[in-house]
């Protein structure tokens, strides 16, 4: 009988070890740089008159530390709190941990490519390129018989019906000026759609402002809970562009505070609480040799394939920012997204390999 005992408690723990994770959210923000991320506010670039928009003492205000440390958790709070205590940060270089991307251009489609196909295709050259030809982990994850189906993405930047190839890939895409709920939206959902449709276009029809994105997925979030959710934000990088280093840094606070609120709902319902894995990363890094290239990426911009990413989940250890020399690349997160979730993604391209030390102790 106490044999029998033994290896029933045997049996439990080795189940217990097994797969947690039922769903993913996995979260961009494009162009967002490791330095602001792991050093916080850049004060050199601050205190330029070409990037402060004239409003030095407010960035100072809310950003600025003499230590790198206040500083970085004054931009990501979140980050810098629960997901430092209880997930894993890659991408401090300072530190020797190297993240970067493979692809040879440095610019938005070939790197969400690279995240979502685990494959460099050196043929996607240009933000304009076509719909992808190769199939990405979102696709591959919907078509799995347990999840069929629970699978929605939603980006900012309209490139995203492109990048993820909506016609094929057979999930909705909700890019740019979308709306949502279909002929039977919502009041929520209604008002979502109009204020969007209705709101300052600084990025003209191209992309729309992140907040609209963000509640549009949240409330998809509350209301249809999808297994693989995937959103991506788009301010951090068009600030950047034009030089506006306070609403580049605001725009990124704005989404660690959003990725709290995903966060808190998630740990608050039955569908999701700890069986949830949260993975941020980018799409390229910019500039930083010559300072006022920190606006700018691109194969000629040096150190625009620097990058950086967090995990956070049930089978991720809380071992917080990674301070050991290693070098991880763009194209393992397809893999890593897929293995979290208990599977191996095959496609007809090569997939590079997970990212291993994510799943170690
Ligand atoms: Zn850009």
């Amino acid at each position: 009988m106490k044999k029998i005992f033994i290896l029933a408690l045997i049996f439990i723990s080795s189940l217990s070890s097994a797969q947690k994770t039922e769903n993913i959210i996995i979260i961009t923000t494009d162009g967002f740089r490791w330095q602001e991320v792991f050093k916080g506010m850049d004060s050199k670039i601050a205190n330029d008159k070409d990037f402060n928009q004239d409003d030095k003492s407010y960035i100072n205000k809310k950003y600025k530390s003499s230590d790198d440390k206040e500083s970085r958790k004054k931009i990501m709070p979140f980050l810098w709190s629960e997901i430092a205590s209880k997930g894993q940060i890659y991408g401090n270089r300072d530190l020797g941990n190297k993240v970067d991307v493979s692809n040879p251009y440095w610019f938005s489609y070939p790197g969400y490519s690279e995240i979502m196909t685990g494959n460099v295709d050196k043929r996607i050259n240009t933000n304009g390129h076509k719909a992808n030809p190769n199939v990405n982990v979102l696709e591959f994850l919907n078509q799995q018989p347990q999840i069929k189906g629970k699978t929605i993405a939603f980006g900012a930047w309209n490139a995203f019906d492109r990048i993820l190839n909506e016609k094929r890939s057979n999930f909705p895409v909700i890019s740019a000026f979308d709306s949502i709920g279909g002929n039977k939206p919502t009041e929520i959902q209604k008002l979502l759609n109009e204020m969007k449709a209705n709101s300052f276009k600084p990025f003209h029809e191209d992309e729309c402002l992140d907040v609209f994105t963000h509640y549009q997925a949240f409330n998809e979030l509350q209301t249809n809970k999808p297994k693989v959710l995937y959103i991506a934000y788009g301010e951090t990088d068009e600030w950047a562009h034009r030089g506006h280093y306070r609403s580049y840094l605001d725009a990124a606070n704005q989404v660690d505070t959003w990725i709290k609120e995903i966060w808190n709902f998630v740990q608050n319902d039955p569908q999701y609480k700890n069986k949830t894995t949260l993975l941020i990363t980018v799409d390229h890094g910019r500039g930083d040799k010559k300072k006022p290239e920190w606006t700018s990426h691109g194969d000629d911009i040096e150190g625009a394939s620097e990058i950086w990413f967090a995990v956070m989940g049930p089978e991720i250890a809380p071992k917080g920012e990674i301070k050991t020399e290693s070098q991880i690349y763009q194209k393992q997160f397809a893999q890593t997204i897929a293995k979290i979730m208990g599977y191996t993604f095959k496609a007809d391209h090569e997939v590079a390999e997970e990212i291993k030390a994510v799943f170690e102790n």
